[in-house]
């Protein structure tokens, strides 16, 4: 049985093509900008099987030709890397290409056994500099650089997810780091670029919390320009995701 906090049947933001998107409940990390601040708790969502997961999978599975694929997401998905696993099994068993939207924090030996059944890795790297990581979700990020270590020593495709937020991860010479870090790695297929917005900031107020980046614009798109600019000098693909 899997905690799960919804599913969007049709999705074109988590991977190629259209997705059948699983957001599973429960992360440990608090972004200041989460835009699902109701995935967080591991308390909440609903208990749903395998089974039946597949079931609807499968159901959809004939409206789709070419780019197709299942992929799971958050909250943090690899917390439940263990009853993740029989699911991939059976989602392998058809054919179905497996993507994992993550922030990469979460490492152990259910993980490993999981990551053989991904295609693709989606990983988000939320700041490169450690103090500013800290400070945007109350974690470390050296869990998720070694995890972006281990996918490149064996081989497994990832894309970088990078949320773009005024005067928190937009510092030149942060981008600068993040590109020198990461531009050698032949399994980075290629960088997102995401830039914030404030659609979530109404979740934080249902949920009576304080949205601590209150008075952050949105990202302007020629402000991701930019920094796209910057990271193409180090990466072969670069997008925008708006
Ligand atoms: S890792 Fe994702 S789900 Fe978890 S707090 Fe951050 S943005 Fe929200």
């Amino acid at each position: 049985m899997l905690r799960i906090h919804s599913i969007e049947s049709f999705g074109t933001h988590e991977g190629p093509g259209i997705r059948f998107v699983l957001f599973l409940q429960g992360c440990f990390f608090k972004c200041l900008y989460c835009h699902n601040p109701d995935t967080i708790s591991l308390e909440w969502g609903k208990m749903m099987s395998v089974e039946d997961i597949v079931k609807q999978v499968i159901q959809v599975k004939p409206y789709f030709r070419g780019k197709w694929g299942f992929t799971v997401s958050g909250g943090e998905p690899l917390i439940q890397a263990k009853e993740l696993f029989p699911l991939f099994k059976k989602l392998k068993k058809e054919w179905i290409h497996i993507a994992v939207d993550t922030n990469g924090f979460w490492r152990n030996d259910d993980v490993k056994n999981l990551i053989p059944l991904v295609d693709l890795f989606l990983v988000d790297i939320k700041h490169i500099n450690n103090d500013w990581h800290q400070k945007l979700t109350g974690k470390s990020n050296e869990n998720i650089l070694k995890f972006v270590d281990y996918l490149e020593s064996i081989g497994k495709a990832m894309r970088i997810r990078y949320v773009l937020v005024t005067g928190w991860t937009d510092q030149e010479e942060y981008i600068k780091e993040l590109g020198e870090k990461f531009w050698f790695y032949k399994n980075i297929e290629r960088i997102e670029i995401l830039p914030y917005h404030q659609l979530g900031v109404y979740k934080w107020k249902e949920l009576w919390r304080k949205y601590w980046l209150e008075g952050i614009p949105s990202t302007k798109i020629e402000q991701a320009e930019e920094v796209k600019k910057q990271l193409e000098a180090y990466f072969k693909k670069v997008v925008i995701r708006a």
